[in-house]
């Protein structure tokens, strides 16, 4: 078995590159409970993850003043959040009774669901506030890099739901880095299986003959041959590979031409001080252009001796306004931005780095994407496809989307091979409908004194004077 890679490391972008002399995030990746697949993953490398239970909203000069949203685990964590969320108590209310009601709609809305937005799907709830509305869209953008008027709301039912069932820990981060704490233990596991991997082997396309792929030639013009083939890179390369032999055997792989991505960019900021006053946990800035939200890996991490006490690991979720920017000064408005939230000096920063990613984007869940994802077995007889944009029952492009999309497509492989069986990706869980259907019904008083004391403190703010 083999495994071809373009680059000279694995982990695409659930990895780390090496940049003068160390190794630098593709972006901070986080862990929720809900990932079975890649927590057994984690557990088999014997990697320990450090649990949350909360993350926080920064305003813009207000540190180190911030808001803390607890995972809703139990009552007293949803308590706490209505209490002292960043929105008053009753569109915290408001915002949570969406949340049910969305999650709690049948998947036979299914196809009707992916074809609405997520914020055209809150348009049409009664309740719902522009104040909830524009906290849905700001939260949904720094969690997925997908505005909600982008987004399906299947995807975000799926995910809502996988997020409720299973709040506690609420997400969880590695102690190190992606490469040394995570890709490089898999890899060392994929070798032990008896796989070569090879870098730099880029795939140029695929040589189809007497209806299978007999072959893939690389960018150097080696052929490599074998007997079945899974196609594990993102879609935006794995469409280039659709031309007229590959498409006459399987026409649905051409509909990767509808699929979108959009970059990502993370931004990793070390400075000489210690920046007293920051969480342990994740911090959104609310408000704010470029999406951004971050974490001090410094406290978390195994470090060397001498490197700077804080080492800030910032995710851009909206990254495209930046992207025709040189480096230098797409990670000075980066810059500008923390600089509003955070006290530093320019003095105070030992290095800056930005991986704007606008080469490696990442899928994102449109509405309509779902019928244009490829299934992991295509029309192809020996030809599998694998990769957060294959259809999997997570459905966010993440990394529990990816794993489980290619154990789905392992387990083709074996069975059309006719080898070993191999048990499928496991299922995130959710809380049974008719449960959430009550919650659902319970909650509609309580929405309607909401709506009212919003509209009544709507209201009185539009009365008062303006200065
Ligand atoms: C900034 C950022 C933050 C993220 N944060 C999170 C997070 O917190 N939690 C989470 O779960 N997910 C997160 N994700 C998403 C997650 O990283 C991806 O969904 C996941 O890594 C996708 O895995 P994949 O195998 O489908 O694709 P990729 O990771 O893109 O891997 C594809 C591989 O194919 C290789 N390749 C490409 N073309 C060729 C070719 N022609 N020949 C040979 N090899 C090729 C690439 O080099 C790469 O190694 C984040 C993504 C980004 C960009």
């Amino acid at each position: 078995m083999e495994l071809l890679e373009r680059s000279a490391r694995l982990g695409g972008k659930a990895g780390s590159d090496a940049r003068d002399g160390r190794l630098v995030e593709h972006g901070y990746h986080v862990f929720p409970r809900w990932y079975p697949n890649v927590r057994r993953l984690v557990s088999e490398i014997g990697t320990e993850l450090i649990d949350f239970d909360r993350y926080h909203y920064l305003s813009r000069g207000q540190f180190p003043r911030v808001v803390t949203v607890r995972g809703p685990s139990d009552l007293g964590a949803i308590w706490h959040n209505v209490r002292r969320g960043i929105l008053p108590w009753y569109h915290t209310v408001l915002f949570f009774g969406f949340t049910l009601d969305m999650i709690s709609r049948p998947l036979s809305d299914k196809r009707l669901l992916d074809r609405v937005s997520q914020i055209g799907l809150m348009r049409q709830a009664w309740y719902v506030t522009d104040e909830v509305a524009e906290l849905n869209q700001e939260n949904l953008l720094k969690a997925s890099a997908i505005p909600a008027y982008d987004m399906s709301a299947m995807t975000a039912k799926k995910i809502g739901g996988f997020w409720l069932k299973e709040a506690s820990p609420f997400l969880s981060v590695l102690p190190g880095d992606l490469q040394t704490t995570f890709i490089a233990p898999l890899e060392a596991k994929v070798r032990e299986a008896g796989v070569r991997v090879r870098f730099g082997a880029e795939v140029a396309r695929l040589d189809v003959d007497g209806g299978r792929v007999r072959s893939v030639t690389l960018t150097d013009g080696e052929v490599v041959t074998a007997d079945a083939f899974v196609l594990a890179v993102p879609f935006e390369v794995a469409r280039r590979f659709v031309d007229g032999p590959v498409f006459a055997l399987d026409p649905s792989l051409g509909n990767m031409h509808q699929l979108e991505a959009q970059p990502m960019a993370s931004l990793h900021v070390r400075l000489k001080k210690k920046l007293e006053g920051i969480p342990r946990e994740h911090v959104f800035f609310h408000g704010g252009d470029y999406g951004l939200s971050f974490i001090d890996v410094a406290p978390l991490w195994e470090r060397a001796p001498g490197d700077p006490p804080t080492e800030l690991s910032f995710i851009a979720s909206n990254y495209a306004p930046l992207k025709s920017l040189s480096t230098e000064d797409a990670t000075k408005a980066l810059l500008d931005e923390v600089r509003a939230y955070l006290p530093f000096a320019d003095e105070d920063v030992h290095d800056v780095v930005l991986n704007s990613n606008v080469e490696v984007p990442l899928f994102i869940n449109t509405i309509g994407a779902w019928p244009n994802r490829p299934e992991a077995r295509t029309k192809i007889p020996n030809l599998y496809v694998a990769g957060d944009h294959a259809k999997n029952e997570v459905d966010l492009a993440c990394m529990e989307g990816a794993v489980s999309a290619s154990l789905a497509a392992a387990r083709a492989l074996l069975e059309d091979a006719s080898l070993p069986e191999l048990p499928g990706p496991e299922s995130p869980r959710t809380w049974p409908r008719p449960l959430l259907v009550a919650g659902r019904v319970a909650m509609a008083p309580m929405l309607a004194v909401c709506t009212v004391v919003a509209r009544i403190a709507g209201a009185l703010r539009s009365e008062r004077p303006t200065t």
